[in-house]
């Protein structure tokens, strides 16, 4: 039996989400409980899917949930190009993908930012629409639990017709098997979410277009590909720009602790460190200097940071430096 009306329907006669994540951030999981909570727990039709390349941390993932009557049989499969509702997992992914395209004035965004809405309008350029912003990553230091239970306490927040007790059954039925010891942390998550959330509107005022659903489509194909498909040059990715990859933190440099061993520069899987010749004036002779590292293609893995023997990388929290002002550039 369903227990409330769907508040708004496309021409289809579907409630429909998109969230944009990157592997790893729990954005595929996130979709499957929405989706558990609306089908199960208040019984509309549903469907929910996920995709994604290959499958690993880093990789964007895009996660669609659907919703209509009871009555009405599911019988769309493709992905959701004019969400009602856009969950934005990792911010960094707005320099990378339109992932806003197709989110109209009348949709809410809600996006794991440490900035108001205001600022985050602006940095999404949005056309217009509702804006609701949560610092995921704070919250999860501070809880102690994954980023996705946060997210997924905003988004249903986002969902005024959602029944947040079917949501945190669905959340018990999904995570409590897998991590029955986790369970009251991601609980305690999702309320944190759901109550930590900062919520403003905008109107259409021409700041920003509104920009269409486009399919996406590779810059590479066979006739232009290097041989091998390999990436010789910095940052192992096509699109060159690891930046939404990084989970919050960052290797921080450390140059006056560096012996310049190059060990760091050996285990990066993306070069992002820069040597450059210099002369030893102890030994007179040419050896190669560490400068820094470039993190448009630094992804955050901190293999360097486990790696250096003398602490002149170190882990910290990406929000509290100024990334332009640490980069070296290659
Ligand atoms: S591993 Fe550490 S000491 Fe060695 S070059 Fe890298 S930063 Fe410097
Ligand atoms: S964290 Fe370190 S090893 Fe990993 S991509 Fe960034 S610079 Fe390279």
């Amino acid at each position: 039996m369903q227990k409330a009306t769907l508040p708004v329907k496309n021409k289809f006669g579907f409630f429909e989400v998109r969230l944009e994540s990157i592997g790893g951030l729990g954005a595929n999981v996130a979709g499957k409980i929405l989706a558990e909570a609306g089908v199960m727990g208040m019984g509309y039709n549903g469907s929910n899917f996920a995709s994604y390349g290959s499958e690993k941390k880093g990789t964007p993932v895009s996660s669609y949930v659907r919703f209509c009557d009871s009555d009405k049989a599911v019988r769309i499969n493709s992905p959701v190009t004019d969400p009602h509702v856009l969950g934005v997992f990792h911010e960094n992914l707005v320099s990378r993908l339109p992932i806003t395209a197709g989110v109209g004035p009348n949709a809410t965004v809600v996006i794991n930012t440490d900035k108001d809405p205001h600022n985050a309008r602006e940095y999404l350029r949005l056309s217009g629409g509702r804006v609701i912003t949560v610092d995921a990553i704070k919250i999860a230091y501070e809880e102690k639990v994954r980023m996705n239970a946060i997210m997924i306490g905003a988004i249903t927040r986002a969902m005024d017709f959602m029944d947040k007790e079917a949501v945190k059954e669905a959340i018990r039925q999904t995570l409590g098997k897998k991590y029955e010891n986790q369970l009251k942390a991601n609980l305690r998550g999702f309320e944190a979410g759901y109550e930590q959330v900062s919520i403003d509107s905008f109107d259409e005022d021409g700041r920003f277009p509104f920009i269409p659903f486009k399919e996406a489509k590779g810059e590479w194909g066979y006739a232009n590909a290097p041989i091998g498909g390999i990436v010789v040059e910095a940052g192992s990715m096509i699109l060159k720009n690891n930046q939404s990859s990084r989970q919050g933190k960052i290797p921080l440099f450390h140059p006056g602790k560096c012996i310049h061993c190059g060990l760091c520069e050996t285990t990066c899987p993306d070069y992002c460190f820069s040597f450059e010749p210099g002369m030893d004036e102890k030994t007179n002779k040419t050896q190669m200097y560490n400068k820094g590292l470039d993190y448009q293609y630094c992804k955050g893995c901190l293999r360097c940071v486990d790696v250096c023997p003398v602490e002149a990388l170190t882990e910290e929290l990406e929000a509290e430096h100024d990334i332009e002002k640490l980069t070296v550039k290659l």
